[in-house]
C-alpha cells in the first residue's frame, strides 16, 4: 500500500466509503477501508441488493439476505422487541435502503448551532448537498449536478398506480403539490428523490468507494469485524480485530453507524466510566457515548390493494407529503411515505411483524408510514461485552416525551385522512388494525399507536458533536474529546435527529468531515513548516 500516514476506517457503510474515498484523495495517506460485512467487488453486488424497487430488510421484500443485517432487536423502555436492520456489507445502509434522498429542514441546523457548532449552519453545510449529488432538477444554488450520487424523481408515468393516487389524495385533503421535496423548508406532496439509476440503487460504495479502489493507497477489507481502538495513553495507534490482531495506524476514524460505532467506542475504553469498567477495560476518556440516541419511528396505516392494483414490477418508494404538525410549527416534523409494498409475514422470533398486529394473515400490504420526523425523546445504546459479535442493547426510548406523542396522533390523523380519501381509498381494501373510532378517540389511539410503533431505522446523535463541557463527545471536526488520532465521522456525530430521512445528511457529514480533517491536516503540516522556517529552535 502507497502512501506513508496510514488511516484505519471502520466500517464501509454510508459515510465510511466517502470519508476512504475522499482521505484517499491525498496520497500521502494510506487508507484501510475495515468492513465486518462483504466487499462486493465492482460488478458483483447481488441483483436484490440493487433492486431500487423494493427495500432488501427482514420482513420486507423476497430479496432479503440474513448476511446483509445485523439482526439487531431494539427494546423500547423495555417492550416488546422492535425489528431494527442495520446493513451489514460495503456501503451498509446505503447499500439496502429505501434510498429516498431527502434533506432536512433548515431549522435542524440552528439546533447544531444551539448546541456549540458555530460552523454548522444551513449556510456551511450547502455547498456539501450540492458536492454530493447530480440531481435532476434543473441546475440552481440549492442543487448539484456534478456529485457522485444520483438524484431522480418519479416521473408521472414511472410513478405506480398507488403512488399517484396517494399524491392525489393528499392534495385532496389540503396538501400543496410540491414537485421538489429538498427545495429549503417545503411542505407538501410529491416525488421523493431517490438515489439511482432506473430501477438501481446507487449506493456510496458505488458512487465513491468503486472509482477510488484502484488508487494504489487504497486497501479494502471485508468481513473483517473489528473489536475495539487500541490506545497508547489517550492516543489511538490501531484497532484490534475480532481475531485478536492488531492493525497499526495514525488515525482511526470509526464509520460503523449511529448503533455500532458508540458499541465499539465503549468496548474501546471511551465511554461512561461505569459502562466501561463493567466491561472489565481500562478507561481512556469518560464521554457520554452512546447517550443522545435520536431515530424517526413510523405508525403503518395498512391495506391491501384491490385486485388489478399493484404488481411486483413497480417501485414500492416513491412519494412522500411533508409538513409541521402543531406541535412544532415550522419543524417539518410530519412525515408521511407512501409504500406500494409491505411483506407482512412475521419475523418468526418472537418480535412483531413491520404491519403491526392483525396483518399477518395476508401476504403484501401497502400503506403510509406515518412518521415523526423530529423526535425529541432520546434513547441510549450500550454494549453488553468486549464480543464485538455480540449486539448492543438498544433503548430507543420511543415516545418518552409528551410532545412526541401529541406530534404523533396529528401526524396518524393526517395519514388516515390521506388513505380514506379517493382515489387512494378506491384503491385499497379498508384499512387494516385502524378504524375511525379509534382514530376520533385520543387514548384509544394512543394505545394503537404504542403498539404499532416501528423503527425509521434512522438512528443518530450517540457520539454528539458538541463541546466536551456541553456532554459532546466529538468536536466540530469529528475529533472524539480527550484523545488523539481518533475520530467520529458518520450517523452518531448528528447532534439532532434532522426533519428527514437520514442517509443524505449522513452523506453531507461525511463529505464536510473529510473535507475539514484534508484541511486541518494542511493546516497543521502548514504551521510546522512555518514553525520550522521561523524562530531557530
Ligand atoms: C432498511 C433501511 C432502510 C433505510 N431507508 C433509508 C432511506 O430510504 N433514506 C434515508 O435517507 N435513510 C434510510 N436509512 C438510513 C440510512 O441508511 C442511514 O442513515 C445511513 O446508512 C447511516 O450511515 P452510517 O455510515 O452512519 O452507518 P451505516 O451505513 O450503517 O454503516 C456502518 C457500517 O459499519 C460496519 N460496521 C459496524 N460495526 C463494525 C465493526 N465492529 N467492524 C467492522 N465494520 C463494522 C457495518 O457493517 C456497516 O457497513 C435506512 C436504513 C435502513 C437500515
Amino acid at each position: 500500500l502507497s502512501g506513508t500516514s496510514k488511516v484505519v476506517v471502520v466500517g464501509g457503510g454510508a459515510a465510511g466509503c466517502i470519508i476512504a474515498a475522499r482521505l484517499s484523495e491525498d496520497p500521502a495517506r494510506a487508507v484501510v477501508l475495515v468492513e465486518a460485512g462483504h466487499d462486493y467487488a465492482p460488478g458483483a453486488t447481488p441483483a436484490g441488493v440493487l433492486d431500487a424497487r423494493y427495500v432488501p430488510m427482514r420482513g420486507h421484500a423476497p430479496e432479503f439476505d440474513p448476511d446483509h443485517d445485523w439482526g439487531l432487536v431494539a427494546h423500547s423502555r423495555g417492550g416488546a422487541g422492535i425489528n431494527v436492520p442495520q446493513g451489514r456489507l460495503i456501503g451498509g445502509g446505503g447499500a439496502i435502503n429505501g434510498a429516498i434522498s431527502l434533506r432536512g429542514a433548515l431549522a435542524d441546523y440552528e439546533e447544531w448551532v444551539g448546541f456549540g457548532n458555530p460552523n454548522w449552519t444551513s449556510d456551511d453545510v450547502l455547498p456539501f448537498f450540492r458536492k454530493i449529488e447530480s440531481d435532476a432538477a434543473p441546475g440552481n444554488e440549492i442543487h448539484g449536478q456534478e456529485g457522485p450520487i444520483p438524484l431522480n424523481r418519479a416521473t408521472d408515468e414511472e410513478l405506480a398506480p398507488l403512488q399517484a393516487a396517494f399524491i392525489e389524495s393528499a392534495v385532496a385533503t389540503g396538501a400543496d403539490y410540491v414537485w421538489d421535496l429538498n427545495s429549503p423548508d417545503a411542505h407538501g406532496v410529491g416525488p421523493v428523490p431517490v438515489a439511482r439509476i432506473g430501477d438501481r440503487r446507487v449506493s456510496s460504495a458505488e458512487a465513491y468507494l468503486e472509482p477510488a479502489r484502484s488508487r494504489p493507497n487504497v486497501e479494502v477489507r471485508g468481513d473483517t469485524l473489528v473489536r475495539r481502538v487500541v490506545f497508547n495513553g489517550t492516543r489511538a495507534v490501531g484497532v484490534e480485530l475480532g481475531d485478536g490482531s492488531v492493525l497499526e495506524a495514525d488515525e482511526v476514524i470509526v464509520t460503523a453507524g449511529a448503533i455500532l460505532t458508540p458499541a465499539l467506542l465503549q468496548r474501546s475504553g471511551v465511554g461512561r466510566a461505569d459502562l466501561v469498567a463493567e466491561l472489565g477495560q481500562e478507561l481512556v476518556v469518560d464521554l457520554p457515548v452512546g447517550e443522545n440516541l435520536g431515530d424517526h419511528f413510523a405508525i403503518p396505516l395498512v391495506a391491501v390493494p384491490k385486485p388489478g392494483v399493484w404488481s411486483p414490477d413497480q417501485f414500492s418508494l416513491q412519494a412522500a407529503y411533508r409538513f409541521s404538525t402543531q406541535a412544532q410549527p415550522d419543524s417539518l416534523d410530519g412525515q408521511l411515505t407512501m409504500f406500494t409494498y409491505l411483506n407482512t409475514r412475521t419475523t418468526g422470533d418472537g418480535t412483531r411483524g413491520l404491519a403491526g398486529e392483525g396483518t399477518t394473515a395476508v401476504e403484501n400490504v401497502a400503506g403510509i408510514g406515518c412518521v415523526l420526523n423530529k423526535p425529541r425523546s432520546l434513547g441510549a445504546v450500550r454494549a453488553r461485552s468486549m464480543d464485538p459479535a455480540e449486539l448492543p442493547d438498544v433503548d430507543p426510548n420511543y415516545l418518552d416525551q409528551e410532545i412526541d406523542r401529541t406530534a404523533i396522533r396529528e401526524i396518524v390523523r393526517t395519514g388516515w385522512k390521506v388513505i380514506t380519501t379517493a382515489p387512494l381509498a378506491d384503491m385499497l381494501e379498508e384499512p387494516i388494525g385502524m378504524d375511525a373510532a379509534t382514530i376520533a378517540e385520543d387514548a384509544a389511539l394512543d394505545a394503537a399507536i404504542a403498539e404499532k410503533t416501528a423503527s425509521g431505522y434512522h438512528f443518530n446523535g450517540t457520539c454528539l458533536m458538541a463541546p466536551a463541557d456541553r456532554g459532546g463527545v466529538v468536536d466540530e471536526q469529528g475529533k472524539v474529546h480527550g484523545t488523539s488520532g481518533l475520530w467520529v465521522m458518520d450517523a452518531s456525530v448528528v447532534p439532532t435527529t434532522p426533519a428527514a430521512n437520514t442517509m443524505l445528511t449522513t452523506y453531507m457529514v461525511a463529505e464536510r468531515l473529510a473535507t475539514m480533517h484534508l484541511q486541518g491536516a494542511r493546516e497543521r503540516v502548514g504551521a510546522m513548516q512555518l514553525d520550522s522556517a521561523g524562530e531557530a529552535r
